[in-house]
């Protein structure tokens, strides 16, 4: 990393409280950064002008307070908007941005790649380069927001970008604390999901830290084929996935699971998936989210033809299973779950990219 000074987005607001009572200050002074960061978009200390002079200068000479800048921006027909962004050491990461009539989405990313490599994802094929920091989450949310049109606002959050949220889950809550607090994002509770493809260890941690939604990535029924789409599966299978969800009943009392099922082809479309999943999600309070499969790169792997979806669907829902079928926005800019990956096709060489050297050549 070539950051020299600490960042300040990289506190929650309780967290800058803290580190700025050790260097003397009011604790009150982060709810005021925080209102200038997150609510007014202002990142310029100099510009913070109900702060003391020499507090403003004192900022600038010893803290940042950006680390991201936008790269590339690619808009769908639909409206979606991905963008590529650029991290201080030359990174790329991708983030999404799906308006919808009544919301709009922010689809984060917390890592450089991902090291779980689930056979149907094209971020898995990149490979794991390193961890985000609280900072750099959060400062997708501030560049994609300025990509917004002037009406619009970003309503909820979702960890599905590149990256397992629950490998980096420091990070990752600060970053939930920063998104909650009524003096920084202020988004609800309900309108942040993280997602995960199971490391159990830290499901637990993440909801008694902070109260989001909770997204498990299923795509399986049976460990076999959860094996193959879903190498964690190997050490952490299905039965101990299931008897973690369970055992959160206190925790997740107000909100069900959201069980994420990516539809393959021939590999877990078949009526008997649909009757093992009915079972599955009927076991505890849940969700579920079809997904036909994106296609990208190389990939063998298809989505099943729409009367399969249709079927398939029919057979959940004549279940009692609460489900929904994910309509793909932002195929057409491989901006759709699963296609982040930065083709080398799509770089665009810009300045900040040549300087930063072999870590921005990322392959995909
Ligand atoms: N690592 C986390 C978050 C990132 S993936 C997780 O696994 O949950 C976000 C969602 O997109 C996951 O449910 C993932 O399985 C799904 N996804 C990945 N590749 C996909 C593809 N090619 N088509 C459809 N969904 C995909």
């Amino acid at each position: 990393m070539t950051r020299t000074h600490p960042n300040l987005k990289d506190y929650s607001i309780e967290g800058l409280r803290g580190r700025i009572a050790r260097d003397g200050l009011a604790p009150y002074r982060a709810e005021q950064i925080a209102g200038w960061l997150y609510q007014r978009g202002v990142e310029e200390p100099e510009r913070m002008t109900d702060l003391p002079v020499e507090l403003r200068s004192q900022l600038r000479e010893r803290w940042e307070t950006r680390s991201l800048d936008v790269s590339a921006v690619d808009r769908s027909a639909d409206g979606t908007v991905k963008a590529t962004l650029i991290a201080r050491d030359g990174a790329r990461i991708e983030s999404v941005l799906i308006p919808e009539e009544n919301r709009t989405t922010l689809c984060v990313s917390t890592q450089v790649g991902c090291s779980l490599a689930c056979s149907f994802c094209a971020t898995g094929a990149f490979g794991f380069q390193r961890n985000l920091a609280t900072a750099e989450i959060i400062d997708q949310v501030c560049r994609m927001r300025e990509l917004l049109e002037a009406e619009r606002q970003i309503t909820n959050v979702v960890f599905m970008g590149m990256g397992e949220p629950l490998l980096n889950l420091d990070a990752v809550i600060e970053a939930v604390r920063i998104l909650l607090h009524p003096k920084a994002f202020g988004l609800a509770p309900r309108r942040v999901t993280v997602s995960t493809a199971g490391v159990l260890p830290k499901i637990r941690p993440l909801l008694e830290s902070v109260p989001v939604n909770l997204a498990v990535s299923l795509h399986a029924t049976t460990d076999d084929v959860r094996d193959r789409l879903v190498p964690l599966n190997r050490r952490f299978p299905l039965r101990e996935l299931l008897a973690t969800l369970r055992a959160l009943d206190g925790i997740t009392a107000r909100r069900p699971v959201f069980f994420e099922y990516t539809l393959i082809d021939g590999v877990n479309d078949g009526p008997e998936d649909a009757r093992r999943l009915a079972r599955l999600a009927r076991s505890l309070p849940s969700k579920v989210n079809l997904i036909p499969m994106n296609t990208h790169g190389d990939s063998t792997l298809r989505p099943p033809p729409e009367a399969t979806v249709d079927r398939f669907l029919r057979d959940l829902a004549s279940r009692g299973t609460t489900v929904t079928l994910r309509r793909s926005r932002g195929s057409d800019i491989d901006a759709a779950c699963g296609q982040l990956a930065l083709r080398s096709s799509r770089r665009v060489v810009d300045p900040a990219v040549s300087r930063a050297g072999p870590a921005a050549a990322a392959s995909g």
